[in-house]
């Protein structure tokens, strides 16, 4: 390329810029006309080889083949066009240029189409967002389409909306352009409702995991048998130490304990009965292996799903799915038990014949 070739002119075509004093140039055939009415010397080949929009522009045919190349980039500080010019120059932008004009230069190289320079701009201007220039910069990321930015400038604006609330730019923005304040009113309220959607699938997800870890001690208190409870013909294991999944055991055999004893009964009105029924009966839904299942009322149960078909099979059977998804998790993720004395607690709630159990 002729840039790279022809001797140097002896000056600087760009006032300001030092770096281009040491690079051979040819002379400048381009003037940039800011705001101001400054005239910046440029090179029409390297304002192309960076951005299209600047090429498309020196691409047009010109009135007199005689007349000076001129183009004009207004609306913004002299300083920030020379600040964009020596990005397109060399790819690079000072701290300081970046600090004081880098609105002004992800402006510009939205509109230049200078995609890294746009992204240099977006992150700094992340860094740098207050609840002082929020409105203002969120206002520019919708315009300039940063979509990264943008959100960045919600998220803060939504965690502090009452001290964006009295901030000079957010009243600006109330009063000439209430269609842009209803968008982000919106998207507080959708951000709001997206946070409990998430909260509240954690916690089903959380209770999945505890009935998971519950099928799997029931199962195992049926067929082992644990400390308290047991199978009859295995020796409980009283003096050994509880198992790893003892949180969960120990409710889970305080309820079949209750369940063997109670005089009340589900029938009766009583609740922990009735959780207890409802862990048989979520298990006869997950049980595999009906024929060698140890675990009380299993065969029982799937011979009557077999028979009647139930009204409420459906819910049933997504409870079991979900059930045994979580335990497919935790097998393939096993967090450590920090969850033990949460479902010490939720278990406890639970307090379940055909058991040895422990005087
Ligand atoms: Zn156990
Ligand atoms: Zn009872
Ligand atoms: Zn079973």
């Amino acid at each position: 390329m002729a840039v790279e070739t022809i001797a140097p002119t002896g000056i600087s075509p760009i006032a300001g810029i030092d770096y281009l004093s040491s690079r051979v140039l040819p002379e400048p055939d381009v003037f940039i006309h800011t705001s101001s009415g400054e005239r910046i010397p440029a090179h029409t080949s390297i304002l192309a080889s960076v951005s299209p929009v600047l090429e498309n522009i020196i691409d047009q045919p010109r009135r007199h083949r005689s007349s000076e190349r001129i183009i004009q980039i207004h609306g913004v500080p002299c300083e920030a066009v020379t600040a964009f010019l020596g990005f397109l120059y060399c790819s690079r932008c000072t701290d300081e240029q970046m600090e004081k004009y880098g609105v002004h230069l992800l402006a510009l190289s939205h509109v230049y189409l200078v995609p890294q320079l746009k992204q240099r701009c977006i992150k700094v201007l992340a860094e740098r967002l207050t609840i002082e220039n929020v409105v203002d910069l969120l206002q520019l990321a919708r315009l300039c389409d940063a979509p990264d930015l943008y959100i960045k400038c919600m998220k803060l604006l939504t965690n502090h909306f009452k001290s964006v609330e009295a901030t000079e730019g957010w009243k600006f923005l109330q009063k000439y352009d209430p269609w842009f304040e209803l968008e982000i009113l919106q998207f507080m309220d959708e951000d709001e409702s997206r946070k409990k959607k998430s909260r509240k699938r954690k916690e089903e997800q959380r209770l999945y995991a505890e009935l998971s870890e519950a099928m799997e001690c029931l199962e195992h208190i049926c067929t082992e048998g644990c400390t308290d409870v047991g199978p009859y013909g295995v020796e409980l294991r009283n003096e050994r130490r509880p198992c790893s999944k003892y949180a969960t055991c120990h409710g889970i055999q305080l309820l079949i304990t209750h369940f063997a004893r109670c005089s009340k009964r589900m029938n009766g009105g009583c609740l922990r009965c009735k959780r207890m029924w409802q862990l048989f009966r979520l298990h006869s839904y997950i049980c595999q292996q009906t024929h060698s299942c140890k675990v009380p009322l299993c065969r029982e149960m799937q011979m009557k799903m077999q028979q009647v078909k139930r009204k409420d099979d459906p819910l049933w059977k997504l409870l079991a799915r979900k059930v045994t998804s979580a335990r497919v998790m935790s097998t393939l993720s096993l967090p450590k038990r920090k969850r033990d004395d949460e479902i010490r607690i939720s278990m406890d709630n639970y307090r379940i014949r055909s058991f040895k159990l422990k005087r």
